[in-house]
Formats: C-alpha cells, structure tokens, sequence
C-alpha cells in the first residue's frame, strides 16, 4: 500500500474499509483553487525553513545529491492549499449509487470508447506485454483523471514538502518527497513538470512517487518514463505494468452481477470470505441472468447497498484494483465503467435510491443504539465496519428481518 487518501474517503468512505491507496482517485476535489493567496504566517515559514534544514540531510543520507535537493527546492514555499485540503473532513459520505453515476456516465463511458478507438495501437500493445485488456486500463485513467483531463497542477515537491511539514503524516510525505527527488535525479521529468494533485498524485494515472519508481514503464522507447506529459503511452502502461505486478489475471472479469437463492445467509456476503465458485454454486448462487457463475478462482459475495440492492460475485481482479485504491466504491467503478466501455450494461437490479446516506453523527448514533441495546458494536466511531454490521445482523435477525447488516436510515428509526 502507497498512501491514505483523503480524497478516497471522502468520495468512497461509504465503503471504503480503510482508505489507504495507491492513487488519487478521480477529481472532485482537485486542485483548483491553489495558491488563493492566503500566505503563511511569519513563525510558519521560520518553521517551513527549519524542517527543510531537517528534512534535506535526511534526503542527502539517502543519497539524493545536494544540487538535486538545492534545485528541487529553490522555488518551494509553504502551500497554504494543501494544508486546507488535508484538513478537511467529510461529515457526509454518498451513497454507492451517487458516486457510480458520475464515476460512470454516459460522458465518462463515450469519451473512454473514443480514447480506445484513438489509441487502439497503443492499448493493444499495452495488452500484449502486460496482459491487461484496454478497457479496464482506460477506466482507471477515466476515473483518476477523466483520461488525462485533470492530471493536478500542483508542483509535487511543494505539495509534499507541505504535507511533511505540517505533519500529520510526515513519515509518509517525507517518503514520498524523497522518491520524487529520486526521480528528479534520475531525470525522468524536470521540476517545472513534475506535477500532480494537492496529496502528491502525479500524471495521467495518478502515480505516487515510490509507485513511479517501482512500476512506472518507458513504454515509447524515448528513454524516460513520462507520466506527465499530454502523451499517455508512458503512464497507460505503467498502469497496466502496475496491475500485473499484483496479479491481474487476464481474461477473468473483476466480478459479475449474481442472483442470490432465497435464504441466503448475508453474514457469507463479506468480500474477506473469499470461497471456491463451487461452494457459491452450492449455495444456489447464479449469474443475474440465470447462467452458472464461471470459475475465474477464489470469490466473494458483495451486496454493496445490501438485501434491497444488487448482489455481485467478485474475483481476484476486483482485489488488483483495489492495490490501486482501497476503496470497494472504487474498485467497483473501475470494473463497471471498463464493462460499459467494452459496451456491457447496466446492473439488472436497481439501486435502493429511496436510501439516503448516513451522517457519520447518525451512524454513530446508531452504534450507540444497537450497543445499548445489546448488541455490542464494540465502540461507536460512526465508520461502518464488520463490528457494526455484525451487530446489526444480530439486531436484524432478532427481529425476524433479513440480516444482511445494512446501516440504513429506516434501521435508525426503528431502533430510535
Ligand atoms: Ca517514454
């Protein structure tokens, strides 16, 4: 794992099970409104100066040269933008509905099948040497930067720099900065280009540095691995490289919509219980249009919006995109939106729209009530996890209800 994500939480957190991530997902919170002219305080920038003092032997002890370091920083200041944006907190997540259509929209779909017609040479030789197929490489790109539109203008050192500074991950940041000075040195990319989102997210697919330095790919042969420029060939493959390192299987699906049998026990509907597609064929599990499941290897069961909403059967590939960002709304906009651009359609059952989100006060609310009243959610932090959706299948089945553990609003009305 590369990074936590603000970013993942805020857009996902309605499933993220953790934010960290490999990338910056899409671009809702971009940096559009950098350097809006608040200055940092006099103390602030005393301080800035002296954590660079700091920071620049450690960067020298692991061996990036002093003119690499003195050039990489000559222009850096505090940036007040990225402070602002690491503090935000989400109070309101969205549901998994909301964020798939625009993660998936007609737009986003039209313009990834134009790009594949565009750059069909390109993709099929991506395919060829990593065995990635063109759509699922183009769906990370449209979900990390709407295909190249928003890479971040941010200049990586400074955004880092920043996020060092301030501190609340240092550990991480200053890793960060010292393999995007490793890259300077290398001199893939100068400082002026070197640029990407507020959290150190960089070109067309969202790279952070130390991901760059183990997976990103000269792939045009020019002599450096571009990920920043207009040309994408260099970050498309570097993405693709990157998902066969941690196992995409070609020709498998990420997963496919399923039919549950009446009955079905929801507590087996975790996607850490991951099961043979036989022991699911057992149970009664079918394809939504009525079809054996195939047998792509181990799989798990996924009722994102629970009893009300689809059910899908998710395999090894589902867990390779989220190694790129950890977030299940993530990984399961990536594999539908590459679906919809190889032209499948859309999920057989409709979404529960009448369900609104929880606000984390509300679900901490409901961890309350539940614990209160028995059923043990072991601390109330208002973040879903397997304690609260134990508990609430307990508090579900205990009153003769589908126990398939899902935080609605109504479930917070009965318990109140
Ligand atoms: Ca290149």
């Amino acid at each position: 794992m590369f990074r936590t994500s603000l970013v993942a939480c805020l857009i996902a957190g309605i499933l993220a099970s953790g934010c960290t991530s490999h990338a910056t997902p899409s671009q809702q919170n971009k940096d559009t409104t950098l350097n809006s002219g608040e200055q940092p305080s006099r103390a602030e920038q005393q301080s800035f100066i002296a954590w660079r003092a700091g920071f620049r032997h450690r960067a020298l002890a692991a061996g990036i040269a002093p003119g690499v370091f003195d050039a990489a920083f000559e222009h850096v200041t505090l940036n007040q933008q990225v402070i602002k944006l690491d503090r935000r907190q989400a109070e309101f997540t969205r549901q998994l509905w909301d964020y798939l259509d625009t993660a998936v929209s007609a737009t986003r779909v039209s313009n990834g099948q134009e790009k594949r017609r565009a750059l069909a040479g390109t993709l099929a030789r991506i395919e060829q040497g990593y065995g990635v197929r063109p759509e699922v490489v183009l769906a990370v790109w449209g979900m990390e930067t709407n295909y190249g539109s928003f890479r971040g203008n941010t200049p990586t050192i400074e955004g880092l720099a920043t996020l060092a500074f301030e501190g609340r991950r240092r550990e991480f940041a200053e890793t960060q900065l010292i393999a995007a000075l490793r890259i300077l040195q290398s001199g893939d990319v100068s400082v002026q280009d070197m640029r990407g989102s507020w959290a150190g997210a960089m070109g067309h697919t969202q790279f952070m540095p130390t991901s760059y330095l183990e997976y990103a790919r000269d792939f045009d042969g020019d002599g450096k691995r571009n990920i920043w420029s207009d040309d994408p060939t260099d970050a498309l493959a570097s993405t693709a490289y990157y998902l066969s390192r941690f196992g995409w299987q070609p020709g498998a699906p990420w997963g496919l919509e399923v039919t549950l049998p009446a009955g079905f026990d929801y507590a087996q509907a975790d996607q850490n219980n991951r099961r043979p597609v036989a022991h699911w064929r057992r149970l009664g599990v079918t394809r939504a249009n009525g079809t054996p499941l195939p047998d792509h290897g181990d799989a798990a069961i996924l009722v994102p919006a629970g009893a009300q909403g689809p059910a899908f059967v998710v395999f090894n590939n589902f867990y390779v995109i989220k190694r790129y960002n950890n977030a299940t709304a993530y990984a399961m906009a990536v594999g539908h939106l590459a679906d919809k651009i190889a032209g499948g359609s859309d999920f057989n059952r409709a979404w529960p729209r009448h369900e609104r989100a929880l606000s984390r006060a509300e679900k901490q609310e409901l961890q309350q009530r539940l614990t209160e009243q028995g059923f043990d959610t072991k601390g109330a932090d208002g973040v879903i996890g397997p304690n609260t959706m134990t508990a609430i299948r307990a508090w579900q089945q205990a009153h003769g209800l589908t126990a398939d553990g899902y935080a609605s609003a109504s479930l917070l009305n009965r318990l109140r």
